[in-house]
């Protein structure tokens, strides 16, 4: 409550002084500029968020098996989507179709109207953003994984965006706070630590559209409650598309796609498909029951 009242202070003890976030920015730039640009030539113009998947068929390579088949889905600016489905469904791949690091074999992947294949992968990662939130931290201070989000912004937007999704108190218990090192991936953190600055490092970035490809792994309970917080404030008034495992998020949904060996076996709001008992259910069921058999309180990848 003390740091809440002074900002100022607290800004030069969490992050100012020892660091100089003008050298992290341009480390950070260069990273940017080494990951290779894709896609068309056109910019995506500023949108609203409205996301139409039709009939999307797509291979890894010319002569690679189909991994999905004919999909449709459509989200409406700040409706939140989720995509459920065993391991190998091909809920990554979609999540990867929408950013443009893919182009679809057939079909369309279209933001307010642009067909995404005529669009460069930059210009559309400016808007629509995927996250992870597993091996997607650098070998840097938890200040400079947050910046990655957005290089230009200053370091009170840092910590800003980190308390907006509730990370603030998470990173104050690190040992360096804002400037510990976060180790190669982030391995000197826990799964829930990287998770939460994963969500704050998109929260900077503010994006109009979040593609959220969750990772199934069971956080201790507490943790798990602020990853959980994080995510529901990070989509906040924004379009999002979310790989969801977890029932509490599952619940949250405007709507629900069943995808199964790349199809779309069901879809529905969530309450309805619950209550129907078919394949969401199984699927929801199916986790709790792993997490429920994980109690030793460590951090666990299931997949
Ligand atoms: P999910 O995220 O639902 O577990 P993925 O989208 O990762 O599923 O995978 C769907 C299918 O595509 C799987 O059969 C997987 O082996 C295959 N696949 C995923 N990534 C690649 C890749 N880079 N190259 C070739 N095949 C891939
Ligand atoms: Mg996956």
């Amino acid at each position: 409550v003390k740091r809440m009242l002074n900002p100022v202070r607290d800004l030069a003890g969490m992050i100012g002084q020892s660091s100089d976030m003008a050298a992290s920015a341009a480390r950070i730039l260069d990273v940017l500029d080494l990951e290779e640009e894709q896609g068309g030539s056109g910019t995506l113009p500023p949108v609203e968020g409205a996301v139409a998947i039709e009939d999307v068929t797509f291979a890894y390579g010319a002569d690679g098996p189909e991994v999905l088949h004919g999909i449709t889905l459509r989200a409406e600016p700040g409706q939140h989507i989720g995509i459920v489905g065993t391991s190998g469904a091909g809920k990554s791949t979609l999540m990867q179709l929408l950013v443009r690091l893919y182009t679809p074999t057939s079909g369309t992947v279209r933001i307010d109207g642009h067909d995404l294949t005529d669009m460069s992968s930059s210009s559309v990662r400016s808007q629509v953003l995927l996250v992870t939130q597993e091996a997607q931290l650098f070998d840097g201070t938890v200040a400079e994984n947050i910046l990655f989000g957005r290089p230009e912004a200053t370091e009170e937007q840092v910590v800003e965006a980190a308390r907006a999704v509730g990370a603030y108190e998470v990173i104050s218990d690190l040992r360096n706070g804002f400037q510990t090192r976060v180790g190669e991936r982030g391995s000197r953190l826990s799964v829930g630590e990287r998770q939460i600055i994963a969500l704050a490092r998109a929260m900077l970035a503010d994006p109009r559209v979040i593609v959220l490809d969750e990772a199934i792994s069971s956080v201790d309970p507490d943790r798990q409650r602020i990853v959980f917080a994080a995510i529901r404030r990070l989509l906040e008034g924004r379009t999002a598309i979310v790989v969801a495992h977890w029932l509490t998020l599952v619940e949250d949904l405007d709507q629900v796609f069943v995808l199964e060996d790349g199809r779309i076996v069901e879809s529905g709001r969530p309450v309805e498909l619950l209550t129907a008992g078919g394949r969401l259910t199984e699927l929801c069921q199916a986790q709790e029951g792993r997490t429920h058999k994980n109690t030793t309180g460590k951090d666990v990848n299931h997949v």
